[in-house]
């Protein structure tokens, strides 16, 4: 009889959204008459601009005839896109970073849980806490987890908590792991480390010999100066450093994905003899056999957004957001919560108030106010306490929210 990988038993169900669901769903047919504002889900909201649309139909007319028909692309991207990402998201910034040190794929999801195929089973993994799931998720589904304990960690897996208390910056590990999780801004407390801040992280990775997985799926909402784009922006970090990137919150592409991956040549692990080995050409083996190639459409939706047109039309709608998000934030300080995030990000990160769980918060809230987002234990232990808005909703709705919060005040 055949074997199923046991990691996949060890994992519990996910209940935070379908629980959200569960109980929304048993709230609105207990008050029908109630109109409940969403703010839970990290999905976009605002249509795809208009140069992608453009590029989308023009690549389908290009499908519809033989002399400009697209089969199997090239696993890795096509060039057009390729070229066009290390130009204006790199080399424009100051960052030497080539084409073929870039790999299109169907989303940083995909990537962030497939990295793990072409690392050792025995690496130590660190994560900050709360944390993208999906970080923890697939390093206990390749066998990198080790056991769940009764609170909630992995005992393998070590957590860098992200608080109040620490203003949301997590310090160095203690114990050296081989591969670190940094997502900035963060997913989900909205938070971002300054380029000093980051640099710490660079140069832990150089001394100790550590891998730094960087996920920057939230990059084009970083409005600050000293807030680096890209993890290259701090010297060396070609050498330790992977970058996640994606067009879902960048361009709305949630919905017909895209993002890309990028692994410098000069980036080298040690196989288990102790030998040098680069990184770029594993990943490359690993995604041409695994992999064949996001859509030739998508990537010409995406290759628009390199056009004036493209730039202006995706800052229009990410500005949008962000005022948004900057609505949720200052209403919710002005009416005494201590929040964080919504500034170069689009979530709203709030304290819960007094002793109250997450989910207390949640019911409070949705009692209340009618206003659903969702409780931060949901992201690991140190969400507890915790609470996420997200700025993807209409303005009217954003202010709505506010106005039904801000009418009673804090009131607990
Ligand atoms: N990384 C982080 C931190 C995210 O929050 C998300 C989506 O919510 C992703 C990656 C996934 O991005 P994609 O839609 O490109 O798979």
């Amino acid at each position: 009889m055949f074997r199923i990988n046991d990691n996949y038993t060890k994992l519990p169900a996910s209940y935070l959204f379908s629980e959200v669901a569960r109980r929304v769903n048993a709230y609105q047919e207990a008050h029908p008459e109630v109109e409940i504002i969403r703010m839970g889900i990290g999905d976009v909201t605002r249509p795809l601009c208009k140069a992608v649309i453009d590029a989308l139909h023009k690549a389908v007319d290009d499908e519809a005839d033989s002399a400009t028909f697209h089969g199997y692309g090239p696993e890795q991207g096509y060039d057009f896109l390729t070229g066009k990402i290390a130009e204006y998201d790199y080399q424009r910034r100051g960052i030497d970073i080539s084409p073929d040190e870039i790999f299109i794929s169907d989303g940083a999801k995909s990537d962030t849980g497939n990295i793990g195929d072409i690392l050792a089973v025995t690496n130590r993994i660190a994560v900050t806490d709360p944390v993208y799931p999906v970080y923890i998720d697939t390093n206990v589904m390749g066998g990198r987890g080790g056991e769940l304990l009764p609170d909630g960690r992995w005992s393998n897996i070590e957590y860098l908590p992200c608080t109040s208390e620490n203003g949301f910056v997590p310090a160095l590990p203690k114990e050296i792991p081989d591969v670190i999780y940094l997502c900035y801004p963060n997913n989900p407390t909205g938070t971002t480390l300054t380029r000093d801040e980051l640099k710490k992280w660079v140069d832990y990775c150089r001394t100790y010999g550590s891998l730094l997985l960087f996920d920057a799926a939230y990059e084009a909402y970083i409005r600050e100066d000293d807030v680096p784009h890209s993890i290259y922006e701090i010297e060396g970090a070609k050498e330790v450093a992977i970058e996640f990137r994606s067009y879902s919150k960048t361009a709305g592409f949630t919905g017909i994905r895209l993002g890309y991956t990028v692994v410098p040549k000069a980036l080298l692990g040690r196989d288990s003899e102790g030998d040098e080995v680069a990184l770029n050409p594993l990943w490359r083996r690993r995604q041409t056999t695994k992999f064949n190639g996001a859509s030739y459409l998508t990537q010409r939706g995406a290759e628009a957004l390199y056009t004036e047109e493209g730039q202006s039309q995706v800052k229009e709608t990410i500005d949008y957001y962000l005022e948004n998000a900057r609505i949720l934030r200052d209403g919710l300080a002005a009416v005494g919560y201590e929040v964080v995030g919504g500034v170069n990000s689009p979530y709203i990160w709030i304290k819960t108030p007094g002793t109250m769980t997450s989910w207390e918060f949640f019911d409070y809230l949705l009692d209340r106010y009618h206003i659903v987002g969702t409780p931060g234990s949901g992201f690991g232990p140190s969400g507890e306490g915790y609470f996420r808005l997200t700025a993807f909703n209409t303005r009217e709705n954003t202010l709505r929210a506010i106005e039904r919060l801000a009418g009673e005040g804090k009131n607990i």
